[in-house]
Parts: structure tokens; C-alpha cells; sequence
């Protein structure tokens, strides 16, 4: 096809001149008094943050991936030092986690790549399909993993030419906000653009309702539990949300045991069973049900009896709400295993990474999203059933699940019946975010609102700029026919 080359320079001339209308100049007298994306206020922030991103707007796709990579070698670099800040702040998980998901997320979160631009070429001419910004992201952002998922919203956020606004968990708020001023201070210092991931300094659910409903607020992504999801549904304004999960391990009678039982310790350990893909209840056929547990114990987990298991029930589960349902107590969610064997009246070597035994499904560690290191183990009798109550028990959030089989139609039928975003068979729940397995990371897995594991393109419009070949063509047969 060949396209006349005034036809194209007059398109690309009409496509800048939209393009920078579209990008009203900066506002000279903003007002904000913030610095290095520290703010008090959210319409402060939500200033700066707009501002940021006219003068991004005015950079190209190289001048992101080096802001990109300062938040990743910080991230990188600064991992133990900004680990142990959260861990002290939050006082839930695993310091080595901490710090590995920092250098994790440094490492391996998607960036500007993912940017791709599609292309239809044929006899009438071109069609462009490009992936535009929405402008300032309004960010909600877990105590679970307070900086980390910060640093993730912030590479695919900017990578995808938008600028955020954070209203990070009040336990979280400090780690968050160095994170964020030492982002900002050093694509300041390189760049000079200052204010690009903005963080409210001191988060209230009152400044989480104010970034929902402001005007220059383009998008909103969500990541937490069920109440900021309905929050962010019910706003008004388009939401990406990452919300809970409860996933659910199946074993059946062709898994590889030992194999099953590492990964299940891996994954429900990690961070002290944090994150919202971890293996949170398990169940087991009844044909391997007895050398499954024989297996957890031989590859370092600790049983608790039927006793044990109660005093923990008692200590770790409270009831709260109106409605009185059950939930983690606040003491010993993401704490060790060893606080946990104290809560049921026991005592396990220190070290130990994983608590588990035998219950039924009624036990309430088996509904709830525990966030702690002990995992409830239920026979079933068939694979059917198995999968019938994992799919009972996920709740219907298609969140995550995991099955340790060697049988293809089992894990198919799983697949299909429960639906869920992430499915990992035969390893550790990581493994769906690039950690032993394929593929990228982020710790925004969009479930509710269907973007999955979410990436630059995720926080993208899709614009689309087409060059018409032959203006003959339009309405008229193209060879005479008169
Ligand atoms: P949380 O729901 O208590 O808090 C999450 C964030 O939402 C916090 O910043 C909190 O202040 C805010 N928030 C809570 N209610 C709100 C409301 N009504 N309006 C506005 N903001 C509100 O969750 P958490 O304990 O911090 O994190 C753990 C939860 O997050 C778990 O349920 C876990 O599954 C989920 N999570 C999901 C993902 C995912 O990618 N899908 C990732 C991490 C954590």
C-alpha cells in the first residue's frame, strides 16, 4: 500500500494539535504546598498530581521508562532498608518477604513494553490503535503490602503516561510515604518533574471518599478487601478492583504428595500468609487424605490436634460487625507460627513456617480469609466433592485456586467450575505472578472488574487514528463503473 506523503504529514499535524488541546497548558498558579509527592490534603495532591501529568504529557516513552526505572532501582536498592520500615510499621509478615517482594516488584513488574500500538493495513489505508493515558489514578492500597503495591501501581501507571494520587492504609501510611518521597526526589533531581506518584499523608476513609468523587480523579484502582471494593463500585467513577480472595487447594488421589505439601508450605507461608493468593484452605480426597498430612509434617509444616486447633480457633478468630461474622484477629494475623502454636496452647520450634491439621468445613478458618499461618486441611470423598466445596468456599470472588494433580480432566473441571483468575497447578500459589512460574507480576489482581493481574495497558484508553488511502474510495466504486 502506499500512502501519499502530504496525506500523512497533514493527519500527524491534525493529531498533535488534538492531542496538546487535550493537554491544557500547566495551570501556572496551581496551589499546593506538598513536596516529593508528600501531601496533607487531597485536593492539593490531586493538583499536584495533575500537573505532573500535563508536564509527563509533554514527554516521550523514553523519558518514562527512565522515571520507571528510578522507582525500580529504588525499590531494588533501597529493599531492606524500606522492607524493615514497613515490617516495623505494619508489624505483620515476614521481614525477608518484605524485602524480597520490593526487589521483586523492582524487577519484574511490566513497564513500558507492554505498550503496543496494533496496526490495520490494508487497501483503503491505516488504522492505528494506540494506548492513551487517562490522566491522575486515584490508588487504594493495602496494609498487607503497603509500599509494594505502590511501587507496582506506580511502574504500570507511568509507564502507561498517567500520574497517582495514594491513599495508602493508616498502618502503612509512613513507609508509604518515604517510598513515595524518595520515588519522587529522584525523577525530580534526573527529569525534573516532581509530584508524580503523590501520597496523603495521613490517610482517613474521609480522604479516600474525597479522591473517589474528585473532578481531575480520572480512574480509580482499588486494592483491599470487601468494603473498599463496594467503596470504589458504588463511587461512580470507572474502578479497577482488586479485591479478596479465600483461594482454595485441591488434592486428589494422583498428586505428587510430597510435592504438593512443599508447595502448599511455600505459598501459605509466605509473608506469613498475606497475600491474597495464598492457599488459604485445602482439601484432600479421602483416598490420600492421611499420607497427605504425613507428607506436610515430613516436609517441615507442624500439625495441631483437634484441641489445639480449637484454643486457636477461639483465640485467632473474633466476631465483629454488626452481623457478628467471623474475621482474623487483629493479634495474630500475619504474625508467626510460633505466636500462633501459643494461641493454641502449644509450643513449635522457632522457624517453623506453617501450622496445619485436620478440621471440618464448618471450622471457621476454612470461610475466612485467615492471613495467617495455619492452614485447615478437609477430607472429602471424592475429587467431585473436593472441587464442589473449593468452589463453595472461594465465595464466588474468581480470585484464585490451586489443584495438585496429575489428572487432566480434573484439573479442567476445576478450572471451568470455579473460574478464577489465577489457577495453578502442581505448585505454590507464587507461581502465578512470575515467582517460580511464568509471566509478570503486580499485586493488583483485578477480579471483580475482570482485568486480571493488572498491567500498563490496564490504566490505557484506547485511541484510534486512521489514514484514509484514497478519498475516492469513500461512497464511489473506485474504477469508474460511470
Ligand atoms: P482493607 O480492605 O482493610 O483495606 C484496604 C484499603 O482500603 C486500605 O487503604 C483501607 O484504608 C481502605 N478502605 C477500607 N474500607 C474503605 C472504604 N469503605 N472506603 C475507602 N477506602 C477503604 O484490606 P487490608 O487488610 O489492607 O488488605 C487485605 C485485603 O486486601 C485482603 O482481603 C486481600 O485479599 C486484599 N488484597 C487483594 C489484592 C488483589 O490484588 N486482589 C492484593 C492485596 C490484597
Amino acid at each position: 500500500m502506499q500512502i501519499n506523503e502530504s496525506v500523512i504529514r497533514n493527519v500527524v499535524t491534525q493529531v498533535l494539535a488534538e492531542v496538546s488541546e487535550n493537554h491544557r497548558a500547566p495551570v501556572a498558579n496551581a496551589t499546593y504546598s506538598g513536596r516529593h509527592g508528600v501531601f496533607g490534603d487531597v485536593n492539593e495532591a490531586v493538583a499536584a498530581a495533575r500537573e505532573a501529568f500535563l508536564q509527563l504529557s509533554q514527554r516521550g516513552k523514553a523519558d518514562r521508562k527512565r522515571i520507571i526505572d528510578h522507582v525500580r532501582r529504588i525499590s531494588i536498592e533501597q529493599s531492606e532498608e524500606l522492607g524493615t520500615m514497613e515490617m516495623e510499621e505494619t508489624k505483620i509478615g515476614r521481614l525477608e518477604h518484605k524485602i524480597e517482594k520490593l526487589k521483586t516488584l523492582g524487577a519484574r513488574s511490566p513497564g513500558i513494553e507492554f505498550l503496543r500500538s496494533e496496526v490495520y493495513s490494508g487497501d483503503l489505508g491505516l488504522a492505528v490503535i494506540e494506548h492513551a493515558p487517562f490522566g491522575v489514578i486515584g490508588a487504594i492500597t493495602p496494609v498487607t503490602h503497603s509500599l509494594p503495591t505502590i511501587t507496582g501501581n506506580a511502574v504500570s501507571m507511568i509507564a502507561a503516561g498517567n500520574t497517582l494520587v495514594v491513599n495508602p492504609h493508616p498502618s502503612g501510611k509512613r513507609v508509604a510515604a518515604e517510598g513515595v518521597r524518595r520515588f519522587n526526589q529522584a525523577i525530580a533531581a534526573d527529569l525534573g518533574i516532581d509530584n508524580l506518584i503523590c501520597v496523603i499523608a495521613e490517610p482517613t476513609l474521609e480522604s479516600a471518599a474525597s479522591i473517589f468523587s474528585h473532578r481531575d480523579i480520572a480512574l480509580i484502582c482499588v486494592t483491599g478487601g470487601p468494603g473498599v471494593a463496594r467503596a470504589a463500585l458504588n463511587s461512580g467513577k470507572r474502578a479497577i478492583v482488586a479485591g479478596p480472595g479465600n483461594p482454595p487447594v485441591v488434592v486428589d488421589e494422583t498428586a505428587d504428595l510430597d510435592r504438593a505439601a512443599r508447595s502448599i508450605i511455600t505459598g501459605a507461608s509466605y509473608d506469613n500468609n498475606l497475600l491474597c493468593i495464598a492457599e488459604k484452605e485445602v482439601f484432600v480426597v479421602d483416598a490420600v487424605f492421611q499420607p497427605m498430612l504425613d507428607a506436610m509434617a515430613r516436609a517441615g509444616a507442624v500439625r495441631l490436634n483437634e484441641r489445639q486447633i480449637e484454643n486457636l480457633t477461639r483465640n485467632a478468630i473474633s466476631q465483629v460487625g454488626d452481623d457478628q461474622h467471623d474475621a482474623p484477629a487483629k493479634e495474630f494475623l500475619g504474625q508467626d507460627a510460633t505466636i500462633l502454636a501459643e494461641g493454641a496452647g502449644t509450643s513449635v520450634p522457632v522457624g517453623t513456617e506453617l501450622l496445619y491439621g485436620e478440621t471440618d468445613e464448618t471450622n471457621p478458618f476454612v470461610p475466612v480469609e485467615q492471613m495467617m499461618p495455619f492452614v485447615p486441611f478437609v477430607r472429602t470423598r471424592s475429587v467431585e466433592e473436593a472441587i464442589d466445596k473449593a468452589r463453595q468456599y472461594e465465595h464466588g470472588f474468581r480470585h484464585t485456586s490451586i489443584i495438585h494433580s496429575n489428572n487432566v480432566r480434573n484439573m479442567t473441571r476445576m478450572g471451568q467450575l470455579l473460574d478464577t483468575t489465577l489457577f495453578v497447578k502442581n505448585g505454590p500459589c507464587m507461581a502465578s505472578l512470575g515467582l517460580g512460574g511464568e509471566g509478570y507480576i503486580s499485586f493488583s489482581i483485578a477480579g471483580p472488574t475482570g482485568e486480571g493481574v493488572t498491567t500498563p495497558l490496564t490504566f490505557t484508553r484506547e485511541r484510534r487514528c486512521s489514514i484514509i488511502e484514497d478519498l475516492c474510495v469513500l461512497g464511489q466504486p473506485q474504477d469508474g463503473g460511470h
